[in-house]
């Protein structure tokens, strides 16, 4: 439900990347012969999920070694880096120098790496003598090793799933991206790089899997998915049609937004993730019943989400509610031109003026003239008076009777269709 972008990384890549991959070649500043490289008896990684990955690099050599570094890129970014190793080191029997190499690479907190990216990894090893060796680089799909993951790739998506028949994964796979062509037919985009998708079949899952950002709404359960522009990642609890839709429009949104000066608001955003989902009504009452109780924030103020489970549905109802009616009135050619301008670095308010001919708060205003709650549902949002709370009283005390009643009749008629049936299958085999 929600975009996690993650500054802290850049910054660190920044700090840490100087270098670019290198082919998997061996490597050397001064030739190295053959003979005296190291010889690696293996090169691992472990998951320690979610909290860390640990690397190791065993092998023997005859020269001295100065250090080990342990270099990594996380695949779909731009964030590459080197860590130094610690290093162990015995005398083999063959009278070589056997060492270990170990590294680890945090993947929760502010460190936090999303599952579903693919890691790759190699060491680099030098030696005193200014010579430097290579190892083969390996890569691997971070994912809970608890699991056992399966992999499927669509056209448009590389998915991550365990536990669950494939059948039912590609049901809902072809289903989303039928409506994800839509979505960019309205970015007017041609999606050109694959997005991942890791589906979590249980809220413990999930759990581990999200990034922690509000200990309410992780208690709460508020979040079914996050997506993450900066890896082309997303993760989804459960397999649902709409969670797939909604985090892949995020993904989508961000290949359109891709100038550094756009500035889209979390109620922009959410809104058009959630105006695609098949079955988005239920928030429709969210919305009608903050506009009663007077909760709608002014749409100027929810440039981001709110930290608190209640205040946070409030404000999916109303984004999605406003957005609907922006489409609705507008059509998405202004959506359209609205993001465009938003993206070449005009401010939200500005481009909605200029797109709509309104300001954000007015027609705001219009879309809440547009919500006309039910009788029904007045009564149980605000009971209110005694004489409401009488016929409540009556109306719950009527439904308990007439249910009950329904029930007793089921009871009595189940007892002559049992006998019918079991009259009927002996009729059924008189001849034997
Ligand atoms: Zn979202």
């Amino acid at each position: 439900m929600s975009q996690f972008h993650v500054k802290t990384y850049l910054l660190i890549a920044t700090a840490l990347c100087f270098t670019f991959f290198y082919a998997p070649t061996v490597n050397s500043n001064t030739p190295l012969e053959n003979a005296a490289a190291a010889e690696i008896a293996s090169q691992s990684h472990s998951i320690n999920f979610p909290i860390n990955i640990s690397f190791e690099l065993i092998g023997e050599s005859h020269r001295e070694i100065d250090e080990i570094l342990f270099y990594y890129r996380l695949a779909g970014t731009n964030i590459t880096g080197y860590k130094p190793t610690s290093i162990s080191s015995m005398d083999s029997p063959t009278g070589r120098n056997r060492f270990t190499a170990t590294s680890e690479l945090a993947t929760s907190g502010s460190k936090y790496i999303p599952s579903g990216t693919q890691i790759s990894y190699y060491f680099k090893i030098l030696y005193i003598n200014d010579a430097e060796q290579e190892t083969d680089p390996i890569t691997f799909d971070y994912l809970d090793p608890k699991y056992r993951w399966q992999k499927m790739e669509s056209e448009t998506m590389t998915v991550f799933w365990h536990d669950i028949t494939k059948s039912k994964i590609e049901e809902v796979i072809s289903k989303s991206e039928t409506v994800l062509e839509q979505v960019s037919e309205l970015f007017d985009i041609e999606q050109n790089r694959p997005i991942r998708a890791v589906i979590a079949n249980s809220q413990r899952e999930s759990a581990d899997s999200f990034p922690k950002i509000s200990s309410s709404a992780t208690r709460d359960n508020v979040y079914g998915g996050f997506a993450f522009p900066q890896y082309e990642v997303f993760i989804v609890r459960g397999v649902s049609a709409d969670g797939i839709i909604h985090e892949a429009t995020h993904l989508l949104m961000s290949q359109k937004l891709d100038s550094a000066r756009s500035q889209v608001p979390a109620w922009l955003s959410e809104g058009i993730a959630m105006y695609f989902e098949i079955d988005n009504e239920h928030r429709n009452r969210t919305a009608e019943v903050g506009y009663i109780q007077k909760k709608l924030r002014p749409l100027s103020s929810m440039q981001s989400v709110p930290g608190k489970s209640g205040d946070i549905r409030l404000f999916y109802a109303h984004s999605q509610g406003i957005v609907g009616y922006l489409i609705d009135k507008g059509g998405k050619e202004k959506i359209l031109r609205l993001l465009e301008q938003i993206n070449s670095g005009t401010k939200t308010d500005v481009a909605v003026i200029d797109v709509y001919g309104k300001t954000i708060d007015e027609l705001d205003k219009s879309w809440q003239a547009t919500l006309n709650p039910s009788f029904e549902r007045r009564l149980l949002v605000d009971p209110g008076t005694f004489w409401t709370s009488l016929i409540l009283g009556t109306v719950f005390l009527f439904a308990v009777i007439v249910s009950a009643i329904t029930w007793a009749k089921k009871k009595i008629y189940s007892h002559p269709e049992t006998i019918d049936e079991t009259f009927e299958l002996p009729n059924m085999n008189e001849d034997i």
